[in-house]
């Protein structure tokens, strides 16, 4: 990081600090709009298909959450951010298969996207032969229900992915703390709806588990409704980064 800056690195700097004054502007009226205060939001920059150079440029500006969805891009990546210094925090938020949980708890500090009991057990086998300390895991839930996509399923009884069992495995697991809840507005939806039905969700669960009170929701394109229904924690890509040219 203390080679000299060349002027496309500047460039990009100056283009990221830009957006990054945006988005956090957004997350500001939004969160003042609905009576909360600014820092009850955490801003996660999902930096996936952008390269290390990216990551540490916004280290370098002052994020320190950063998301990755695949654990092939990430692994590699917080190696690179990890060896230039920079301190931030890993939010795992994709899909994940079971054979990456020994690779993605060793970086991840936060896992959001837990779905099934069989998941959780393999994060904790890892997390409890790989790391010192629990691993952060939320719970990712499905708002519509569709067992064909991911996310545990509210009011199921489904052994492996409704949600109370999930959340009930986590935590009874010593190398997992469940930190609460994560979702994605489903297509079609209205924001508002999708997030309001989400709160309902995540009011349930604290109810359980009193410690589980962060919420996970809200991207470039829906970041205010998440925040008016009283999400903790943003993800946002697109509007940091740029349009990706894959649809993830
Ligand atoms: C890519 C991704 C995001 C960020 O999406 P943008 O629309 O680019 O802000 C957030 N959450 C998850 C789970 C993602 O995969």
């Amino acid at each position: 990081m203390s080679a000299p800056a060349s002027a496309a690195q500047r460039d990009r700097r100056a283009q990221l600090q830009d957006a990054l004054a945006r988005t956090r502007d957004r997350i500001a009226h939004a969160a003042e709009a609905s009576g909360r205060p600014r820092d009850a939001v955490t801003l996660i920059a999902v930096t996936k298909t952008y390269p290390a150079s990216d990551a540490l440029l916004l280290a370098g500006l002052g994020v320190r959450e950063l998301g990755e969805n695949r654990d092939q891009e990430a692994a590699p990546k917080a190696a690179e951010v990890a060896a230039a210094g920079a301190d931030v925090r890993w939010h795992f938020v994709g899909q994940l298969q079971r054979n990456k949980a020994r690779s993605v708890v060793e970086y991840a500090d936060l896992v959001h996207s837990v779905d099934s009991v069989r998941l959780a057990g393999a994060l904790a086998g890892a997390a409890a032969r790989h790391r010192d300390r629990p691993l952060e895991v939320l719970v990712q839930v499905s708002i519509d229900g569709d067992a064909e996509r991911g996310g545990a399923l509210a009011g199921s009884a489904d052994d492996d992915r409704g949600l109370e069992r999930v959340a009930d495995e986590i935590a009874g697991r010593d190398a997992l703390r469940l930190a609460g809840l994560m979702a994605v507005a489903p297509l079609g939806w209205e924001p508002e709806r999708a997030f309001a039905r989400l709160a309902e969700l995540a009011a349930g669960l604290r109810a359980d588990h009193p410690g589980a009170g962060l919420l996970s929701a809200g991207m470039s394109g829906d970041l205010e409704a998440a925040i008016a229904y009283g999400a903790t924690h943003v993800r946002v890509g697109s509007a940091l980064l740029g349009m990706r040219s894959t649809l993830r």
